[in-house]
């Protein structure tokens, strides 16, 4: 079913960048006998998923919709997958993506874009927009993305889907091809509540290939569906519904707090200070990993390498030039400005500290709250072609969500109305690290 769905949905969408036709056949049909056998038992046996490109599949192209790594197939799994594996849960193929993960309309692919299954005018949200999308149009029921500044949640607000970015450091990230190594979080994104926790849950897990991996008391996720708010207290920061916020938006997320309000949570409005700070914080240090991260790809040991060159470094050259796309680029050179001799301190250095103090203000809120409410994004799903044009402008529609993956924090993003478009609004809710459960009650209990 999934499969013929992808088949019907993909020329108008274009979600995914490989579509596993036979092995997921192949797939489904051992993990059918082994369910008849009663070996697997689990939320997952069976449920046909898509991985985010740049989510490593052995044997399966991994591209992170880049041009440098177009013929790279990984000779190993991600962690994520080996869980999903043992789950058995049917890998259907791999989803677009904004290239490297930077970009929040998933338009910086080198595989072209994809569109909004509500109006396929309007871009699906990014950097994990292949993924929403896939979900949004009933190709999967679920999907996985990956979230450095906001890439499952602002994507899934403009999918009108649910998606979650996990506490630093739950979700391993072995095998997820790295942009900013100290933000990026695999996460889940599905149709509604429930899925996302079950998927949560299948993939979240201590892994020491992964250093900064977290070994948590409970996984059980599931657990904390329940429909009861009666003992939460639901911050909403004042500085968030300020200028810059779409009226149908604010109107939407506004609502959803009377909803949970009715439904016996208390909230109320707080200061949060310090969110004029948070783009700059964060695309300075994404920048700065990036730049270091993304070293690795030079003609050598993966995919793409320029056909022309005079000698090694005329072969970098050339392979990293036509390899990556004009925003890689951007980030690169960002990034290795901030960290050159000179400007270290008064840049990253400083977003360091800016970051350090990001997280002071949040501890402060949780002090007092359970959870935050917040917009995912400023605005519904832009037209296609709308945000190219000025990047700046890209950056700033991040405002409500690299915060939280600066602090470290969960956060999850639920449908909770629609603009006069047509086009799907998302509220987000922050919790304190390691409070995913309560995030999913309240969701659950909203939803
Ligand atoms: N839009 C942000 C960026 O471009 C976030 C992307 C992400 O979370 N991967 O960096």
């Amino acid at each position: 079913a999934s499969l013929a769905a992808v088949r019907a949905s993909e020329d108008a969408i274009h979600a995914f960048l490989l579509v596993d036709e036979e092995g997921a056949r192949a797939r489904a049909a051992e993990v059918q006998k082994k369910i008849d056998a009663g070996e697997l038992t689990g939320p997952l046996a069976g449920v046909p998923i898509a991985i985010k490109d740049n989510i490593c599949t052995k044997g399966l192209a991994t591209t992170c919709a880049s041009k440098i790594l177009q013929n790279f197939v990984p000779t190993y799994d991600a962690e994520v997958i080996t869980r999903l594996e043992e789950a058995g849960a049917v890998i259907i193929g791999k989803t677009n993506m904004d290239e490297f993960a930077m970009g929040s309309t998933t338009e910086t692919s080198a595989y072209g874009v994809t569109k909004n299954p509500w109006n396929t005018e309007h871009v699906p949200g990014g950097s994990s927009g292949g993924s929403c999308a896939a979900v949004a149009a009933g190709e999967v029921p679920m999907a996985l993305g990956s979230d450095t500044g906001g890439s499952i949640r602002q994507p899934s607000s403009f999918c009108g889907v649910t998606g979650m970015k996990p506490t630093y450091g739950t979700v391993s990230r072995y095998g997820l091809i790295a942009y900013g190594s100290s933000l990026d979080q695999i996460g889940p994104v599905a149709k509604d509540v429930t899925d996302c926790a079950a998927l949560l849950q299948t993939v979240a897990s201590y892994d020491a290939k992964d250093a900064t991996s977290m070994k948590r008391d409970d996984y059980d996720f599931m657990s904390a569906l329940k429909e009861d708010v009666s003992d939460l207290k639901i911050g909403i920061p004042n500085s968030y519904f300020g200028e810059g916020l779409d009226p149908q938006v604010k109107e939407s997320i506004l609502k959803a707090a009377d909803v949970l309000k009715a439904r016996g949570a208390e909230v109320e409005y707080f200061d949060l200070d310090l969110i004029d700070y948070a783009i700059p914080a964060y695309y300075v240090i994404a920048s700065a990993e990036a730049s270091s991260n993304l070293e690795r790809f030079d003609g050598v040991k993966y995919g793409f390498r320029a056909k022309e060159y005079e000698g090694l470094h005329d072969m970098y050259k050339k392979s990293r030039s036509e390899g990556f796309g004009p925003e890689v680029k951007r980030r690169i050179m960002l990034g290795s400005f901030v960290l050159s001799s000179g400007y270290y301190d008064a840049y990253y250095l400083k977003a360091l500290r800016t970051k350090a103090l990001i997280k002071q203000e949040f501890d402060r809120a949780f002090e007092k709250y359970d959870m935050i409410l917040s917009p995912a994004a400023p605005s519904t799903a832009p037209r296609l072609g709308e945000s190219l044009s000025d990047p700046l402008q890209m950056y700033l529609g991040d405002i409500y969500t690299v915060s939280v993956n600066l602090a470290g924090l969960p956060g999850i993003t639920v449908p909770c109305g629609m603009d006069d478009k047509g086009l799907p609004i998302g509220m987000q809710l922050i919790g304190d690290c390691f409070s995913e459960k309560k995030l999913f009650r309240a969701a659950y209990t909203y939803e």
